[in-house]
C-alpha cells in the first residue's frame, strides 16, 4: 500500500492525521485534531493545545475527563479482577445493578457494551413480552427523527432515512410515527404491535423533549393495549436533563429502559432495565461475553456514586438553566442566523438558518471549543455534568466570536 499522504507532523513527530487515513476505515468524517489527554472539562491535542469540551465524547464523559473516582475505580479493579464470564456472579455487576434498581424504582438490569446493544436487548425483551402476553405480536413503533443505534435492528428502529437507505432490506417489525402525536400512534397500533420505543428527549435528532401530556397519554395507551413502553435513555439519562432519567420529568414509569454512554464515565457499557411487568428473560434468552464485566461495572458504580456525591443531576439543572439563558441572548444577538434555541438541563440545541454547522465546528475548534451537531443546521451542546458557570461564560464567549465571524462571512 502507498505511504500515507503527509499533512503535518505533530509535536511527537508523527503525522497522526495522515496515518489515520491510511490505517483506519473511512467511517467518520473527523475533525482534523488528535487528542492525547483530558482533565475535567478540558482536553489537549498532540501539540499541547487546550480545548474546552462541550461534546463530552457525545454525552459520555459526564464526570468530565479522567475523574479521580473513575480512574481509581478502574485502577483498583484492574488489580483485582478485570474480567470474569457472565457464567459466574460478579460483585461489581451486582452492585451496579443494585444502584440502578433503586434509581429506577425497582427495575432489574442486564448489562451490554453499548447503547445499540442495550436497545437490541430491549427489542428482544419486547418480542418475548409479545409471545407471552400478545399472541406473538412483535412490531415496535418508534418515532421519526429518533436515533437508536447502528446495528441492523436498531437502524430499523431509528426514524431517520439517512441512516437506513444504504442497508435495505432492514429487519421487519418496525414502524415510525411522528413524535408528540398520540392520535397517529394510536392509529398505527395493530394486533402486530408489541411496544413503543421512544427517547423522551430526542438527542441525535436535534434535542427535542416530548410533551408531558403526550408521554402520559402514551403510558396510558400502553397499559390499555398491553404494550411495553421502552424509554431510550442512552443519551438523555444519567442526570443530563436535570433528573437521573429523563422520563422522570413526565411522572411516568416505563416498562423497559436503555442506558449507555455516560453510565461508566467513559468505559464502554450499556444497560437494559426491566420493570416487573416486562422482566421476562430466562436462562438462555439473551447473553453477552463482556457486558457488565468487573472492570466496566466498577467504573459504573464509581460514576453513579459520584453523580450523587457531587449532586451532578442538580448541577445539570442549575447550570443547564444558565446555558439556556446565554443561548437565548445569542439568539437575540444573531437573529436571523440563529432561528431558535431549545433544550433541557445540559442538553441544548441551537437552530441555524442554513447548513453552517461544518463551518462553525471548524471555527470553534480553531478557537479552542469543541461543539457537537445534529445534522448540518443544528448545533448540539452536551458538556460534562460537572460544568461550572465560569466555563459556560468561557464557552459562550468563544461561540459568540465564532458566530460573529460566520455572520461577517455570510
Ligand atoms: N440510543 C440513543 C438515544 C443514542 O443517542 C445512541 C447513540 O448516540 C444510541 C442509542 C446508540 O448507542 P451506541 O453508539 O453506544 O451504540
Amino acid at each position: 500500500m502507498a505511504a500515507p499522504e503527509a499533512t503535518k507532523p505533530q509535536s511527537d513527530g508523527r503525522d497522526w492525521l495522515a496515518l489515520e487515513k491510511h490505517y483506519y476505515q473511512g467511517t467518520f468524517s473527523r475533525q482534523p485534531v488528535t487528542f492525547v489527554r483530558g482533565e475535567g472539562t478540558r482536553v489537549w491535542d498532540a501539540n499541547g493545545r487546550e480545548y474546552l469540551d462541550f461534546v463530552a465524547g457525545i454525552a459520555v464523559n459526564i464526570l468530565g475527563h479522567c475523574h479521580p473516582a473513575v480512574v481509581n475505580a478502574i485502577c483498583d479493579q484492574a488489580k483485582q479482577l478485570i474480567h470474569v464470564s457472565n457464567l459466574y456472579v460478579n460483585t461489581r455487576q451486582v452492585e451496579l445493578a443494585e444502584l440502578l434498581y433503586h434509581k429506577s424504582g425497582g427495575m432489574r438490569a442486564f448489562f451490554s457494551n453499548s447503547g445499540a446493544e442495550a436497545v437490541e436487548g430491549a427489542i428482544k425483551l419486547a418480542r418475548k413480552f409479545g409471545r407471552v402476553h400478545r399472541n406473538g405480536a412483535y412490531e415496535i413503533i418508534s418515532m421519526h427523527r429518533s436515533f437508536h443505534g447502528r446495528t441492523l435492528a436498531t437502524t430499523a428502529a431509528t426514524g431517520q432515512a439517512k441512516y437506513q437507505e444504504t442497508w435495505m432490506p432492514l429487519p421487519d417489525g418496525f414502524k415510525q410515527v411522528h413524535f408528540n402525536d398520540l392520535d397517529e400512534l394510536k392509529a398505527a397500533t395493530s394486533e402486530k404491535t408489541v411496544g413503543v420505543l421512544i427517547e423522551p428527549v430526542q438527542g441525535e435528532g436535534g434535542i427535542y423533549p416530548a410533551d408531558k401530556d403526550y408521554m402520559q397519554g402514551l403510558r396510558q395507551w400502553c397499559d390499555e393495549q398491553t404494550l411495553v413502553l421502552i424509554a431510550d435513555e442512552v443519551q438523555a439519562g444519567m442526570g443530563r436533563t436535570g433528573k437521573f432519567f429523563s422520563w422522570e420529568h413526565y411522572d411516568i414509569q416505563p416498562d423497559i429502559v436503555t442506558m449507555a454512554k455516560g453510565l461508566a464515565g467513559g468505559v464502554p457499557i450499556g444497560a437494559m432495565l426491566a420493570a416487573p411487568r416486562a422482566d421476562l428473560f430466562g436462562p438462555g434468552d439473551h447473553g453477552t461475553t463482556f457486558g457488565g464485566n468487573p472492570l466496566a461495572s466498577a467504573a459504573g458504580v464509581a460514576t453513579v456514586q459520584t453523580i450523587d456525591a457531587e449532586q451532578l443531576t442538580e448541577n445539570a439543572a442549575r447550570v443547564g438553566g444558565y446555558v439556556k439563558e446565554q443561548l437565548q441572548a445569542l439568539h437575540a444577538k444573531y437573529t436571523p442566523l440563529i432561528t431558535g434555541v431549545r433544550g433541557i438541563g445540559l442538553m441544548n440545541a441551537i437552530d441555524l438558518n442554513a447548513d453552517l454547522v461544518p463551518d462553525i465546528l471548524k471555527r470553534a475548534l480553531e478557537h479552542g471549543l469543541l461543539l457537537g451537531s445534529a445534522g448540518n443546521n443544528i448545533l448540539r451542546l452536551i458538556p460534562p455534568l460537572i460544568l461550572r458557570p465560569a466555563e459556560v461564560d468561557e464557552g459562550i464567549q468563544m461561540l459568540d466570536t465564532v458566530l460573529a465571524e460566520v455572520s461577517a462571512h455570510a
